[in-house]
Parts: C-alpha cells; structure tokens; sequence
C-alpha cells in the first residue's frame, strides 16, 4: 500500500500535487499542509547531489555509491513513494516559518536541533543559538512594538497629568506576556508528550516583525495612532507532529487555551482593582489576550486554528465562541461611558 509522502501513512488512495509531484494523503493534499515548497527544494536539492558528475568531483568512492542508490531508487516500482525514504537526501526536514513542523516521528534523530543531526532548518534564525537568546531576542521586538502600538500622544499627557505615565510600559509587558505564555502552553504541552521542541525566530515572521517596527516608527513619527504592529517574531518549533491526532490536537489548542485563561485571570482582576485607571488597563491586557487567541485560531495553514478544527470540531468552537463572549463582555465594559463603566470609579 502507497505511502503518504509527509506522514508516512498507508492509505489505499493517495493524491498527486502537481506542482511538487509528489503523493499525499487526504489530509495533506494541499500543498500548504505539506509544505509543498520545501518538498520542491529538497527533492531538487537531491537530485542535483545525486548526479554522478558533479560526486565525481568530490569523491570518486562516495560518487560510486550515490550513483547506486540512484539507480536502484529510479528503479523501484514505486519510486514516488520511496524516494522520500532514501537515505541519501540532504534535507531531512527542514521548516518553512510555518508554525509547526511535521514529519514522521521515526525520522527525527534525537539531538534534531544540534548541528550535526542532519537536519537542515531553513526558515530559522540562528539555528543553533540556545533557545533562551531567541525567547530573549523574541520578547523584546515584541516588547518595543507593543510600547509603540499602545502609544498615542493625547493619551500619554493624559495619564501623565495623572501621574500614571508609567502605565504604557505595564500593558506592553501584558502584550509581551500574552505572547510568550501563549507560545509556552505548545511548548509544555509538547514536551508533555516527549516530543522535541524549542522556541525559534523565524525569518519569515521576523520579516514581519520589521514591518510592524517600521510601522509602529511611522505611527509615532506621524502623530497617527495605529493598531499596534504584528509582532510575530517566532514560534514555538515541534518536531513529529505526524498526523491530526490528539497530541496534534492538544499541542495546537494549548497556545489558544493559554490567552483563554490568562485573559480571563486579568479580566477578574481588572474587576477586583479600584484604582483607575489600572483597572482600564487590564481590563484592555485581557482583550489583547481574546484578540491573539482568536487571531491563532483563524482556521487557516500556519496558525493554530486549521489544525484544531481538523482534530476536533466540540474544542474548536468552544475555544472560538467563550473567546467571543468574553471579548464582547471586555469591550462592553471597556468603552462603557464613563457614567455607567465599572472602571470609572
Ligand atoms: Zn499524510
Ligand atoms: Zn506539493
Ligand atoms: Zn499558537
């Protein structure tokens, strides 16, 4: 029976993509649940490392070898199948940004994150530095875009004059938090499970990053205040997430669950202070919290949401709409006016 060439499962039926030729199952058919680019790079990447006149001058031995594989995997009866399992390919796995990476658990080596395991990680910055200067790196882009964002002149003098001036600097500490703990809830759900995993900076949300900075600098520069700037500078890597299952399912749902909790320990909190305009304030880190849950579960490829709904439709909607509900109860209480708001006391 065929296998699927990203999970690595027999099915009876599987499906072509045509843009990297490859055979897939169901669930991963579409080239966004495949990471059909990096396929394509790799599979190119092989083929080129596997020709005998570019080994012949590296080695004669090796290019002898290679060339035998060669042949016996063009070959093959199946050799669409089996290429993916030929130990020759250079890129074992690699992750294009995307939030999760999948492969078949068996194809993990143990130390997958250390330089000499094989595997290539294309989309990450500085691969090989420990996880604690990406957290570090991470929090404080995260940190300067939410100072920006939450900046707003009028504002700034207002709460100056009352002598909370410093409060700007707490709700981008809350908009850091909301991030981080978020990322943390995948990370311990997967180490939960044994599998490996590690907070990365990815290039492609560092690009975005800068675009967030640089928006943020002309927000503040223009006097026009903005929502605050995406800020996703990287994301917590897990390796073997093989198929939509429940440890799929749960590693995924973790990071939403996460701001489902804190935003509604900060919500009961902004109830219980009675100091204005504190309460305000964690009232609105509450709603950061629902906004960056439900942004995550927005069923689309690389956020949290597509998966989740895949594994389970019940944990879907009751992550979506208690995020709706209390999102919708905070703002309520937050743009209240001020004679009837519970914050203005
Ligand atoms: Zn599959
Ligand atoms: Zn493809
Ligand atoms: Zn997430």
């Amino acid at each position: 029976m065929p296998r699927c060439y990203h999970c690595g499962e027999r099915f009876d039926d599987l499906y072509k993509c045509d843009k990297c030729n490859q055979y897939y199952c169901y669930l991963h058919k579409d080239p966004i649940n495949h990471e059909c680019n990096i396929v394509k790079a790799s599979l190119e990447l092989q083929y080129s490392s596997n020709e005998p006149s570019h080994d012949y001058l590296n080695s004669h031995n090796q290019s002898s070898t290679n060339y035998a594989e060669n042949i016996s995997s063009t070959h093959q009866q199946q050799p669409n199948y089996q290429s993916s399992y030929s130990e020759s390919s250079e890129i074992r796995g690699t992750t294009d940004g995307t939030f999760t990476w999948y492969r078949r658990e068996s194809n993990i080596p143990d130390n997958a994150f250390s330089p000499n395991s094989g595997i290539e990680f294309k989309g990450i910055l500085l691969p090989y530095k420990p996880e604690f200067l990406h957290l570090l790196i991470g929090s404080v882009l995260i940190y300067i875009i939410g100072l920006m964002g939450f900046y707003n002149p009028q504002n700034q003098q207002l709460l100056n004059d009352l002598g909370f001036g410093w409060i700007i600097f707490m709700v981008a500490g809350f908009y850091t938090t909301a991030f981080l703990f978020h990322e943390f809830g995948h990370r311990q759900v997967a180490i939960h499970f044994g599998l490996q995993t590690k907070f990365r900076l990815l290039k492609f949300g560092m690009i975005i990053t800068a675009f967030g900075l640089l928006m943020g600098l002309i927000s503040i520069a223009s006097g026009v205040q903005g929502l605050p700037g995406l800020a996703l500078p990287g994301a917590v890597v897990v390796l073997g997430l093989d198929k939509i299952d429940k440890k799929t399912g749960l590693c995924k749902a973790a990071g939403p669950t996460v701001n489902l909790i804190y935003g509604s320990i900060l919500f009961a909190v902004s109830f219980l202070i009675s100091i204005f305009p504190i309460n305000l304030f964690i009232g609105m880190a509450a709603s950061i919290n629902f906004m960056l849950g439900l942004f995550n579960l927005i069923p689309i490829g690389i956020l949290d949401g597509e998966n989740i709904f895949k594994w389970n439709k019940k944990v879907y909607f009751f992550l979506v709409i208690s995020m709706l509900i209390l999102i919708i109860i905070n703002y309520i209480s937050i743009y209240l006016p001020p004679a009837s708001n519970p914050y203005y006391i």
